[in-house]
Formats: C-alpha cells, sequence, structure tokens
C-alpha cells in the first residue's frame, strides 16, 4: 500500500523520454501524453490493475485518466484479457470476415437503436472522417458545422480554428491543412443553438450535417444546456442536413446506450471509439440504414481498412460490453458525484476559485468560479494553478489528466480506497 505524501521517484521514466526524444516527435506518439501544458516529463507506465497503473520507476499510481476512456473497466479486467488471449490464440488478421465482427455490430446496434447498421474502423478519427464522408455523399452539400473546443480527431476538416475577428469564418487549426480544407467547416460556440441556426440562415441548402460532442469532454467536461441537443435535431431536420453525434467518449460511458440514449435524441449519425475497442484501436459509425447503404461495397461511398474489424480488436470489445451490461452505472455515477463534491469542497476550504464539473464517470477541476458552457469560459480556468495541482496529486500518486482541459475518467474498478487516497492527497495541497 504506498503511503500519501511521500514523493515518487520519476528517474527512470526520465532516462525513457529523454531516449524517446530523440527518436519520436516530442518524445510521445500522442502530444497531450507529453505533460507540456503542466511542465513535467510523462511518466511511463509499464502495467495497470483495475484503477492502478504502475511506471516504469516501480511506483504505483490511482489512475484516473484510463487511456483517455476505454478502460471502463479498469485495467486488465480478466474478461477482457482472457478473450484477447484466446484470440490471438487463433490468429490476429485475416482480412476476411469474422464471427466476431457480426456479434459486436449486434451488441452495440441493441444498445443504440437509432442506429441500424455500423462500420468498424480502427480509431475515433477515421470513424469521424468517415462519417463526415458519408453525410456529404448522402446531401450533396460540403459544409459542416462544428462546435468550437469540440474535438473530433485529427482529420483535416475537424483542425479549424476561429480566425479572428468575424465568428463564422475559419482559418486551419495547423500547419499543413489547407485553407480550402477548412473553408467549409463552420464554427458555432458549444451551447450556443442561436449560432447554429444563424449559420443554417446563411447556408440554408449548403450543410451537409452539424457534429457534436453530446457532452463535451474534449476541453474538459462541459454539459449540454437543456434543449441544446433537440434544436440541434430541430435545425437538421429543418435544414435537411445529418446530426452526427460523436460518441468517441460517451458511447457506453453516459449510460450503456450512450449520451443519445440518456438524452432521448435521435441522431442520424453515430461515431464511437474508445471503450468499443476494450483497450485496443478500434472506431465504428453507423446510423441509419438508408444513409449506412451508402458505404461501400453495398453503395458507393468508398471507406475500408486493412485492419478494421480485426479479431483481437473485435473480443476485447465484446468482453468488455458484455461485462458492462452487467454494471451499475447508476452506482458509479453517484460515487463519482460524492467524489467530485468531496474534492471541490476540499479545495474550495483552501480558499481556491474552483469547480469539479461532472457527469456519469467523468470530471474535470476547472480552477475558476466562472460558468462553464463553452470554449471561452473552460479558457478563463487557472493555468497555474492547475499545474500545481496536478503536480502535487502526482507526487502523491494520483495520476490526473495532464490538463486543465481534459476529463478525467472513474472506473467500476475504482473503489473507496482510491477515492479516499485522491482525497487525502488533495488535502495536503500547498497553493
Ligand atoms: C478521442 C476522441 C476522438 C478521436 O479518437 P482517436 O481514437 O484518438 O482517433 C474523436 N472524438 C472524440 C469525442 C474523442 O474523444
Amino acid at each position: 500500500m504506498p503511503s500519501i505524501s511521500q514523493e515518487r521517484r520519476e528517474k527512470l521514466s526520465s532516462a525513457l523520454f529523454k531516449k524517446a526524444s530523440s527518436m519520436i516527435p516530442g518524445g510521445v506518439n500522442s502530444p497531450v501524453r507529453a505533460c507540456r501544458n503542466v511542465h513535467c516529463d510523462p511518466l511511463f507506465i509499464t502495467s495497470g490493475r483495475g484503477s492502478r497503473i504502475f511506471s516504469a520507476d516501480g511506483e504505483e499510481y490511482v489512475d484516473f485518466v484510463q487511456s483517455w476512456g476505454p478502460m471502463l473497466l479498469g485495467h486488465a479486467h480478466p474478461d477482457v484479457t482472457e478473450a484477447i488471449i484466446h484470440a490471438a490464440k487463433q490468429g490476429t488478421s485475416y482480412g476476411a470476415p469474422c464471427p466476431a465482427e457480426v456479434e459486436l455490430a449486434g451488441e452495440i446496434l441493441n444498445a443504440f437503436p437509432a442506429m441500424d447498421m455500423i462500420r468498424m474502423v480502427n480509431s475515433g478519427t477515421e470513424a469521424t472522417m468517415s462519417a463526415l464522408r458519408l453525410a456529404r455523399a448522402v446531401t450533396g452539400r460540403s459544409k459542416i458545422i462544428k462546435f468550437i473546443g469540440c474535438y473530433h480527431g485529427h482529420a483535416d476538416p475537424f483542425l479549424a480554428s476561429a480566425g479572428s475577428g468575424v465568428a463564422t469564418l475559419s482559418i486551419p487549426g495547423t500547419p499543413g491543412v489547407p485553407e480550402q480544407t477548412v473553408a467549409d467547416t463552420l464554427l458555432a460556440p458549444y451551447n450556443d443553438a442561436e449560432a447554429v441556426q444563424h449559420l443554417f440562415e446563411k447556408h440554408p441548402e449548403a450543410i451537409a450535417a452539424v457534429i457534436v460532442e453530446p457532452v463535451a469532454c474534449n476541453m474538459g467536461v462541459v454539459l449540454p444546456k437543456a434543449n441544446f441537443l433537440a434544436t440541434l435535431r430541430k435545425l437538421c431536420t429543418t435544414y435537411k442536413a445529418l446530426l452526427i453525434f460523436d460518441e468517441v467518449i460517451t458511447g457506453f460511458r453516459m449510460a450503456y446506450g450512450g449520451a443519445q440514449t440518456r438524452f432521448g435524441i435521435d441522431p442520424d449519425l453515430t461515431t464511437m471509439g474508445k471503450i468499443i475497442g476494450g483497450g485496443l484501436p478500434v472506431g465504428a459509425f453507423g446510423g441509419k440504414a438508408q444513409y449506412m447503404r451508402r458505404i461501400a461495397p453495398s453503395g458507393e461511398v468508398y471507406q475500408a481498412g486493412t485492419l478494421s474489424g480485426n479479431p483481437l480488436a473485435m473480443a476485447a470489445g465484446l468482453a468488455t460490453l458484455r461485462r458492462l451490461k452487467r454494471c451499475g452505472y447508476e452506482a458509479l455515477e453517484q460515487k463519482t458525484e460524492a467524489f467530485t463534491a468531496d474534492l471541490e469542497s476540499i479545495l474550495k476550504d483552501k480558499g481556491l476559485p474552483v469547480q469539479v464539473s461532472h457527469t456519469a464517470s467523468m470530471f474535470t477541476v476547472f480552477f475558476t468560479e466562472s460558468q462553464l458552457t463553452c470554449f471561452d469560459d473552460v479558457q478563463k480556468a487557472d493555468a497555474s494553478l492547475f499545474e500545481t495541482f496536478y503536480k502535487g496529486m502526482r507526487k502523491q500518486g494520483i495520476y490526473l489528466a495532464p490538463s486543465a482541459f481534459e476529463a478525467n475518467m472513474i472506473s467500476f474498478a475504482h473503489s473507496d480506497e482510491d477515492f479516499n487516497m485522491a482525497l487525502d492527497a488533495a488535502k495536503h495541497l500547498t497553493f
């Protein structure tokens, strides 16, 4: 049992990071892992079990990242591990259909009544870019509406930033994305249905789709206002555009049937990832049959993948979903509520401006008292307070998302002991 307020060793991790940095850009294979926002080196992880992860330095941490969402059952759940081992012994890829694809498709479609058909891919990025292609094909239109601060993977059309001044003019969010590619990406503030209405009025016959995280998770947890999602549904129907729910995080987390089941909204297309792969690289997109039938080879919209429907990934996903079906989502949400309320009051007692935004089994510690409805709001959070918080927690064995604008994840493996360790660590912090 690791004790609180004992400083963790990080020397081997730092040595590995130095070596990695000479071979891999920034030393990491996905940017946020580098911990640059909080000005420290990343930990290198050698194993995980349940709610805990273990670093190359031999230290143990209570993990509130959970691979950014996939590990809702915790790390190395025996059902999932056994399913992967069993599948691996039968060969790892055939490039031909396998029975597990059909089983996983059935499991997901049963959980999401608005989805009639589904196509498996290898990441959330692939899911959203394929759903966008399909939406453009079925509407014969090219513009899309995306919300500022929502993340839909790193495909070019989604990497748009709000240009200064003119609210609706997008500029590339990164070098390497041509201006023309984001010219069709219209941006609106999250929770601002009126802005969306204005965009539709301005371009009544040019908008193919509205894509939205039904709960924003990639600017930190920001909840949709009452009626925001319902208004998007209405506007899309009126203007004959497709509503795409990006449920890569919220699918099987907000509820077994995702945010759409919880909020009672039927999107036209849904994108998924993370949990449905049980920790292996998987994504999927699905929706109404009339649209999905347009995908090749039943239709003419091209979409493909050498490793799509991979037997290992399907086995991990199936084992995960079958176990989740028997898990108590409500109890986990209650635990999250109690934990985040305690955490917030501990930090408030230190005189800090803070609120712990949360829903289902996710939370973000925002160091601001302003109301949080969109990206501009979350930007008001104090980054240096967050850095102190992050570093202080990590030193005491509590592993959090290394950015003020990310969602932390709680799994079914988290115990009262884990929550108490995190709360104790928070009590010991000095700002
Ligand atoms: C993680 C994420 C993606 C991208 O998924 P990858 O598997 O990282 O490509 C897309 N949309 C949302 C909402 C996500 O959280």
